[in-house]
């Protein structure tokens, strides 16, 4: 079966037992929507009681006639499934359509266009954006995808960022410094124009992941959707938008049109004054931003019984978003450093997918002994963010947290296996990566690396070995379970 946009996820996800619930229980859309689903499944870092679960569908949102999806992307399973790969081959799979790009098209009708609302409207009235908890600034489109274009250049990118409801038809929007879409807008703004932008909602689970890579794998100009196309072997369709002069995706559930004015900011809890944001992902409420910028929202256009896809902020979902494109980028550049030594890597759920990297090495020569160490140094090169590395041998599995940890109990020594970077510019949205936190850190946002070397020394591997159980034939015992 062909997944092609959201509708079809959901069809493939409800032919699999396990992975897609829906309740026709009216839910609030403030605060109780994600309450719920952090029962369900939204994972760690959020607080127990949490667990990875199936994707959720709210039928009945209180207040609106339109459904709600939460959580497509909350388990690595679902993620390898809507991928047709598995759990770990999902970066292999990432790295193979980084490398064999397909362009995006255009499309001259777009189901994203069959309903087409023109101002005046209220957005807060249309679509049901959750707020997440209530010390929340507003109401936040946390699965919008931003797409728009260097106005000097032409060049694209796509990339979700958190959109906070601040009006009848104004958003604000939060980039971390640097991003791309971000750069375009200063441009813009310093040649005294709006950026025209689409925001994409509801999309084929391809799409989103793409949209994660982060330079140096994707750098300025760099158009993620060929990636998308790459994923799929067929290219993203893209539709002229209806009211600037942008591109969305053709078959998104739900398109807000509209510009990025110029030299407009606002003050992210304007409407609530909170003083908070939202959840973030390392699973703290983040503080309201000070001034940002704003987007006017020209049209709002939809599929006929379009469904809102969301995100609980800091959770399983994330993790795989950003952290299967990260794990992609570092096998892409210790391979062309060391071919054939990192067997694979895992971005951990307690990093959110950006803090927390496990790597799989293959010693396979005695001059490999400290190469581990050289590919840890090599991760923290492809993903600036990254924090920790632990370094484990072949024989653990890096996806179960009790193995690292056994690893890290067993072939570690604090001492003589530990490697600290000191005062490395990381990220900011970690509390303890703060001058207050650590006399030796000058800045925000700057951090000490540290490298877990849980490996066994080379020539030290036969008393390391393994105890050593019979192979069978499971299924002569538990013929069901295969
Ligand atoms: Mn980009």
């Amino acid at each position: 079966m062909q997944i092609v946009d959201l509708r079809s996820a959901l069809e493939f996800l409800r032919s699999i037992p396990g992975q897609l619930v829906s309740t026709r229980e009216p839910v609030d859309p403030v605060a109780e929507l994600a309450g719920v689903y952090k029962l369900v499944g939204a994972g760690t870092p959020l607080a127990p009681p949490t667990r990875i679960g199936p994707a959720m569908l709210f039928e009945n949102v209180k207040g609106y006639d339109m459904p709600v999806v939460v959580g497509v992307l909350a388990s690595r399973e679902r993620t390898a499934l809507l991928m047709n790969s598995r759990i770990d081959r999902l970066p292999f799979d990432l790295l193979e359509a980084l490398n064999h790009p397909c362009p995006p098209v255009m499309v001259a009708s777009a189901p994203c266009q069959e309903v087409v609302i023109r101002p005046p409207f209220d957005l807060r009235r249309l679509i049901p954006a959750p707020t997440n908890t209530l010390r929340d600034a507003g109401p936040y489109f946390n699965m919008g995808l931003l797409r728009a274009e260097d106005p000097e250049t032409g060049e694209s990118d796509v990339t979700i960022h958190r959109l906070c409801v601040q009006g009848p038809d104004r958003l604000s929007v939060y980039f971390v410094p640097g991003r791309h879409i971000d750069q375009f807008r200063i441009k813009a703004e310093k040649m005294g124009r709006a950026l025209p932008v689409s925001i994409s909602m509801g999309l084929d689970p391809a799409i989103y992941l793409a949209a994660c890579f982060e330079p140096p794998t994707t750098p300025l100009g760099f158009d993620e959707l060929t990636i998308a196309g790459g994923l799929r072997r067929r290219p993203v369709e893209l539709a002229d938008c209806v009211s600037v002069a942008a591109k969305a995706i053709a078959r998104a559930e739900i398109v807000l049109e509209g510009e990025i004015l110029a030299g407009e900011r606002i003050r992210e809890d304007a409407q609530t004054g909170t003083g908070y944001a939202m959840p973030e992902f390392p699973g703290y409420l983040g503080k309201a931003q000070a001034d940002l910028p704003v987007i006017r929202v020209t049209a709002v256009t939809h599929r006929r019984n379009p469904i809102l896809q969301t995100i609980v902020g800091p959770a399983e979902e994330h993790t795989n978003l950003v952290g299967i494109p990260t794990e992609a980028s570092i096998l892409r550049l210790v391979e062309n450093s060391m071919p054939g030594r990192l067997a694979n890597v895992y971005c951990h759920s307690s990093g959110g997918g950006k803090y927390l990297a496990i790597l799989q090495f293959r010693k396979r020569q005695a001059s490999d002994e400290g190469r581990q160490r050289q590919a840890a140094i090599t991760a923290f090169a492809a993903f600036p963010e990254l924090k920790h590395v632990v370094l484990v041998d072949e024989d653990v599995n890096i996806f179960d947290t009790n193995d690292v940890l056994w690893a890290m109990t067993t072939r570690y020594q604090g001492d003589a296996s530990t490697a600290f970077i000191p005062g490395v510019r990381c990220h900011p949205l970690d509390p303890s990566q703060s001058p207050d936190f650590s006399p030796f850190l000058r800045a925000e946002g700057t951090s000490c690396k540290t490298i877990f070397d849980c490996t066994v020394p080379y020539d030290m591997k036969e008393r390391f070995r393994r105890a050593e159980f019979l192979s069978v034939d499971l299924a002569r015992f538990l013929p069901d379970r295969s």
